[in-house]
């Protein structure tokens, strides 16, 4: 124990640590906790209250151990009501998994299973098993394997079919998809070398084919999932792209970013490419995520012809990259639901939120404005408004889907700071996520489900 430093006044006001922990408090927290973060939490607040020269009782003592322990031990990772009006929000973990997916995690992680064990021949297995035929059934693929994300799927792609060779992109491909992912750093990562071909606006075929040498590695086509070029513009459709490589027995590849397995424009929505569109155009390679428009766990897929498929399999990164069994399951119970479209739109949850009306989402707003109104207090004035939701993640970046959202403005006399009220709201038990726009709190209500969860939250508001 250290309290040979302190003086003699205050060590003769607090308890020892011993004293501390053996009080019925101190047994509580050790109870709770276990007696190591118990004594290290107790030790601190007795250091403090030394510095400060401040007495205590055990009990005293015991209860600031407690509140210390509670912020310590409480998850970092905490689920968020998103109302920042970004659907698919990288930050925030982008899509929400179906119960179904997270059931099936959750028994997966607790359990040994049949990963990469054949239960008919008692042999080794392979992980990609589980979902391969789901996927090609989806895509209409020979063969389908996953990784860690959508970089890695590209990283694999390029690494194994251009190893130190050259890759001729559109430079109105060359994209920054956000954080540390460029396309030409990933392909010097991959080893490749990227061969610029084309202008930012306009691509021709000629450009390809002027590119393409004893070097060339693969054809490549990025789709520009979060920016558009619109005016003057010209790029080289897949089937011709698919010819040109195949005249040259390259490979072709394209890398969709968010690829949807169903046509969106069903469900109301603009049209995305869809892998199935890109092989049956003549692609030979297709990657994109498991977690934008599919809206399932985390990971990257890649589907195409088998024997390409078998060298990716061989590349030792593909064991670096590699999927767990939690989210294979997760993956495999998204998938399944995929092969029932009509219930599709109720079922999953990225899906579902894309589609809610305007109508419902503002009639959801009406009802929670008195709750908001009443929570935030007098220095502010909540009103519904229109306002626009974003797919996210990249997703059709021009496409913005009519929604409505409750704006909280600061009042002209005596009101509050619209920062201090968007932390406060960060604050809560469930924290609430929204936008800061044209000086008002934007909550947009698209992603809220559950209202009775919302307003419960809302109970423990604060300003302070
Ligand atoms: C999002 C995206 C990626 C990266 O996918 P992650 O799943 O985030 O790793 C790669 N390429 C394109 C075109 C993308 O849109």
């Amino acid at each position: 124990m250290a309290t040979t430093a302190a003086s003699t006044d205050s060590r003769a006001a607090l308890p020892s640590v011993d004293r501390v922990l053996r009080s019925e408090a101190g047994a509580k927290l050790v109870a709770a906790h276990g007696r190591a973060l118990a004594l290290d939490a107790v030790r601190e607040v007795l250091a403090e209250l030394r510095t400060e020269r401040a007495a205590a009782s055990e009990a005293g003592v015991a209860a600031d151990a407690a509140a210390r322990l509670a912020e310590l031990t409480a998850p970092s990772q905490k689920p968020v009501f998103n109302l920042t009006g970004v659907v698919l929000h990288t930050n925030l973990g982008r899509a929400p998994m179906p119960p179904e997916a997270a059931a099936a995690a959750a028994a997966a992680m607790q359990s040994a299973t049949n990963l990469e064990f054949d239960l008919d021949s008692g042999k080794r297995g392979d992980r990609d098993a589980h979902v391969e035929s789901w996927i090609c059934r989806l895509t209409g693929a020979e063969a389908a394997t996953v990784v860690n994300n959508n970089a890695a799927a590209v990283l694999l792609v390029l690494n194994t079919f251009a190893l130190r060779k050259e890759v001729p992109v559109s430079r109105g491909e060359l994209i920054e998809i956000g954080g540390a992912f460029r396309m030409p750093e990933i392909m010097a990562r991959a080893g490749c070398r990227l061969v610029e071909v084309g202008t930012t606006n306009r691509t021709h075929l000629k450009d390809y084919a002027g590119a393409i040498s004893k070097k060339t590695g693969m054809l490549m086509k990025v789709h520009p999932s979060n920016y558009a070029i619109a005016g003057f513009t010209k790029t080289v459709g897949d089937a011709e792209l698919a010819r040109l490589a195949h005249e040259h027995g390259l490979p072709y590849a394209v890398d969709l970013g968010s690829g949807q397995l169903v046509d969106l424009a069903q469900y109301g929505l603009p049209h995305e490419p869809t892998p199935a569109e890109a092989i049956a155009a003549g692609a030979d390679l297709v990657t994109f995520s498991g977690d934008k428009l599919l809206g399932g766990p985390q990971c990257g897929i890649v589907v195409g012809k088998a024997a390409l498929m078998a060298k990716l399999d061989r590349n030792p990164l593909k064991r670096a990259l590699r999927l767990d069994k939690g989210r294979l399951a997760a993956l495999e119970a998204v998938l399944k639901l995929y092969a029932d479209p009509e219930r599709l739109a109720e079922r999953l949850p990225t899906l579902r939120l894309l589609i809610r009306e305007q109508g419902e989402i503002r009639a959801a707003a009406e009802r929670l404005r008195p709750a908001m109104t009443h929570a935030v207090g007098a220095g502010f004035a909540v009103t519904v408004a229109e306002c626009a939701s974003q797919i996210g993640s990249g997703s059709l970046p021009v496409d913005r889907l009519a929604s409505a959202c409750l704006a909280i403005r600061a009042k002209a006399k005596g009101g509050g700071s619209v920062e201090r009220l968007a932390a406060a709201l960060r604050a809560l038990p469930k924290p609430v996520v929204g936008r800061i726009e044209d000086g008002a709190l934007k909550l947009d209500l698209r992603c809220l489900e559950d209202e009775a969860g919302f307003r419960a939250n809302l109970d423990g508001f604060s300003l302070s």
